[in-house]
C-alpha cells in the first residue's frame, strides 16, 4: 500500500484550514470546499489509506467506525429525511484525492443513477 502525502494528511494535522464539524481518536469530518449538495460533508480516516481498495482486514473496526461516523454526523447535520453516502474509488471511480474519503450529500433528492 502507498501511503503518499496528500492535502488530506494535512487537514488532520491543522496545517490547512477546513470547516471541521467531527472529530476523534480515529476519524476526522470536514465541509467540502465545492459542495454539491446543502450538506457536502467528508468523513476521512486519520490512517492515510489512499483508497477503499487498499483497506485490509486490520481495518475492520476502523472501516466500521467511520459508517458509524457518516451516521452521527448525518444526524448533527440533522439529515433526518435521508442522504447519500459515496465512496470514489480509484480512476473509474472518479477519486481525486488519495487519501480514502465517504462522501455524506443531503438536504436535497438524490438522483439515480449517479454520473
Ligand atoms: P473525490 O473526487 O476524490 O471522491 O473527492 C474529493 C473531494 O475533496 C472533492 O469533492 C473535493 O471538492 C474535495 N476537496 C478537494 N480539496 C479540498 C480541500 O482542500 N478542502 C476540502 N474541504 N475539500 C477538498
Amino acid at each position: 500500500m502507498t501511503t503518499q502525502e496528500t492535502l488530506f494528511s494535512k487537514i488532520i494535522r491543522k496545517e490547512i484550514p477546513a470547516d471541521i464539524v467531527y472529530e476523534d481518536d480515529l476519524a476526522l469530518a470536514f465541509r467540502d470546499i465545492n459542495p454539491q449538495a446543502p450538506v457536502h460533508i467528508l468523513v476521512i480516516p486519520k490512517k492515510p489509506i489512499p483508497k477503499l481498495a487498499d483497506a485490509e482486514s486490520g481495518d475492520q473496526d476502523l472501516m466500521g467506525h467511520l459508517l458509524l461516523t457518516v451516521k452521527r454526523v448525518a444526524e448533527q447535520e440533522g439529515l433526518s429525511n435521508g442522504y447519500r453516502v459515496a465512496i470514489n474509488t480509484g480512476n473509474d471511480g472518479g477519486q481525486t484525492v488519495h487519501h480514502l474519503h465517504l462522501h455524506i450529500l443531503g438536504g436535497r433528492q438524490m438522483n439515480w443513477p449517479p454520473g
